[in-house]
């Protein structure tokens, strides 16, 4: 028996899943989907199969036709429960009749109200790392690529996407009620299958891509986003063919609890992107540059999740500096830095968990999200196409990504293939100290910007009295603001709180990055003419970038605790269960009162 995954009871020895065909009924009365996954193998196969569930009830599986016992084992609380089936020979293909239920992580349901539009409800999936398994009873490891086509019966006046092309709608088969036809041609992880349902209306942006978003939204979001054709052309100079036809994009509602969910053909994102500026697209430049690195070559298990996210933040940065210069991505990288600090301050610089290759047997890797793989692994890449010269890794990824696409690869295939194609160059990085040891190692590039440093010094002055122009409020970027706020002391005197609030008109911004960064100086602070805005962000905004600086912020005085419980209680219904869990963990850490 051979398990490499520790979040999957996928077995290598075992048969494998190359196509699964979902029929779906979903029913937001009973907030579960009902209906089979029919799972075809590589080849005809006999004995053990081991499938991950989570929360479903299973009703019946069959062999070709056939049904045969099925087992469901222990519920783990990582793992959910290995279903084990014994086939018999021959056996092609495996039909599973289940039930999800309200329990699924994958799944999020939202009521009305919880809506932009208020009148229709809607449910969206997220199920990167390891939540699939939840939404349907499969081989859940990245190891595993499947291809798949679902056919989703919804309510009639509501509409499904997928992480797919669409292939058609009918109406029926019951009365009031439609059924959305989808194939996904390309092999992909199970964690890259989504599906959204809701009120939606789309906007074409290009021949290629199409903004979907509920009606209330959709004309707010076409504008914010109108740049995508330039970005993937961008992105295609550097990093190769656009592989996957469309890139269509889903904004939802304010729970989504990530900035973007790189789902194949259709990227979900949040609506605190829509700062009626433009000034958030990088989290888009982001999920597009996943198109390549992650959801072309795919980590093989969490344990390798900075191959995809350090490759990706170094190309969204990469392309970043294509479209609007240095200084640009310069900027980038000294905000991400701050996040990167914040991560070895969690975690202590020498903990495991700030190693690149990480050992995740037995933890839950959505406990252990964080910073470290998406910018110490950026660091190591930036500092490898330095060492080998620009010109020279470029031509280096562009191979590595020709030579690995659509496959799922470890830490391990990645260093053997750089030792192949680019000898000596690992060592002269010294990247097996990156990969396999913790902190961040000597040789970390710095990334330097003249704007950028000027605004760290001027902040850095704020305890001897300096202060920001007068017309900085007019001159500033919202990228330079932030770093502006980032490196300001706290807590500071209320006076100063307020001083900084009317010169900058900071509680009423909408680019989210800077008003949360300005609410957790002011929560931090104890400023209570601002906790009115806070607990309205913390009421409607799901997205864990920010409830995390918020709720932690929060911790500091007994007044700003019991603030921070008392949203927490009344907010908690409408966050997705990874927000709740987050939150909880923080308060439950505060000092006792
Ligand atoms: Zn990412």
């Amino acid at each position: 028996m051979a398990r490499m995954d520790p979040h999957s009871y996928y077995d290598e020895d075992q048969p494998k899943t190359k196509e699964i065909r979902f029929r779906w009924e979903v029913d937001f009365q009973a907030s579960h989907i009902t209906g089979e996954a029919v799972l075809l193998l590589e080849t005809p196969s006999a004995g053990f199969m081991d499938l991950d569930t989570k929360e479903l009830l299973i009703g019946s599986v069959a062999a070709d036709g056939r049904p045969i016992p099925f087992e469901p084992g222990e519920p783990d609380p990582i793992l959910g429960q290995r279903l084990r089936l014994n086939l018999p020979a021959g056996t092609r293909e495996i039909t599973i009749a289940y039930a999800t239920t309200p329990r699924a992580t994958a799944l999020q349901w939202l009521a009305p109200e919880q809506t932009a539009g208020k009148v229709h409800p809607f449910m969206f999936s997220q199920c990167q790392p390891h939540h699939a398994r939840t939404l349907a009873p499969l081989q859940d490891s990245p190891r595993v690529r499947v291809r798949y086509t679902a056919e989703v019966t919804v309510p009639e006046d509501l509409t499904a996407v997928m992480s797919a092309g669409s292939t058609g709608v009918r109406m029926g088969p019951g009365p009031r009620s439609r059924t959305f036809l989808f194939d996904m041609p390309q092999p992909i992880p199970s964690y890259l299958i989504a599906l959204a349902v809701g009120d939606l209306a789309g906007r074409d942006l290009s021949p290629r891509s199409r903004i979907w978003a509920e009606p209330a939204t959709v004309e707010q979001a076409a504008w914010e986003f109108a740049g995508i054709e330039d970005m993937m052309v961008t992105a295609e100079a550097l990093f190769g063919p656009y592989e996957w036809e469309r890139y269509d994009m889903l904004v939802l509602p304010p729970s989504f609890p990530y900035g973007g969910m790189e789902n194949p053909r259709l990227t979900f994102l949040t609506p605190t992107l829509l700062a009626g500026d433009r000034s958030l697209v990088n989290v888009v430049v982001h999920e597009l540059a996943h198109s390549w690195t992650g959801n072309l070559v795919t980590n093989a298990t969490m344990n390798d999740f900075w191959l995809n996210e350090g490759f990706t933040v170094w190309a969204e940065r990469r392309t970043l500096e294509a479209l609007h210069g240095k200084e640009k991505a310069a900027m980038a990288w000294a905000i991400g830095k701050a996040g990167l600090d914040d991560a070895f301050e969690r975690f202590g610089a020498e903990s495991p968990f700030t190693r690149l290759k990480t050992d995740l047997w037995g933890v839950d890797p959505d406990s252990m999200y964080s910073e470290v793989p998406y910018e110490k692994g950026a660091r190591l890449v930036a500092l490898m196409e330095q060492t080998a010269g620009r010109e020279s890794f470029d031509l280096f990824l562009r191979r590595y990504i020709g030579h690995f696409r659509f496959t799922s690869i470890t830490s391990e295939e990645f260093l053997a293939f750089l030792q192949e194609s680019m000898p000596g160059l690992a060592d002269k990085v010294d990247a097996k100290s990156w990969i396999y040891s913790p902190g961040l190692p000597a040789n970390c590039p710095v990334f330097r910007s003249e704007a950028l440093e000027s605004l760290q010094a001027l902040s850095a002055g704020w305890k001897s009295g300096e202060r920001p122009p007068e017309n900085a409020l007019k001159i500033w970027s919202p990228e330079e603001t932030l770093v502006y706020l980032q490196g300001l002391p706290r807590p500071m005197p209320e006076a100063d709180c307020l001083w900084l609030d009317e010169t900058f008109s900071l509680t009423g911004r909408t680019n989210y990055e800077v008003l949360v960064e300005w609410l957790s100086i002011a929560a931090a602070s104890d400023c209570p003419p601002v906790f009115p805005r806070l607990r309205e962000v913390l009421m409607s905004v799901g997205r864990m970038k920010f409830l995390r600086p918020l709720y932690r912020a929060m911790g500091a005085t007994p007044r700003t605790r019991s603030l921070a419980r008392e949203i927490f209680a009344a907010a908690r219904p409408g966050y997705h269960s990874l927000s709740s869990r987050l939150a909880e963990e923080i308060i439950a850490a505060y000092p006792a009162d």
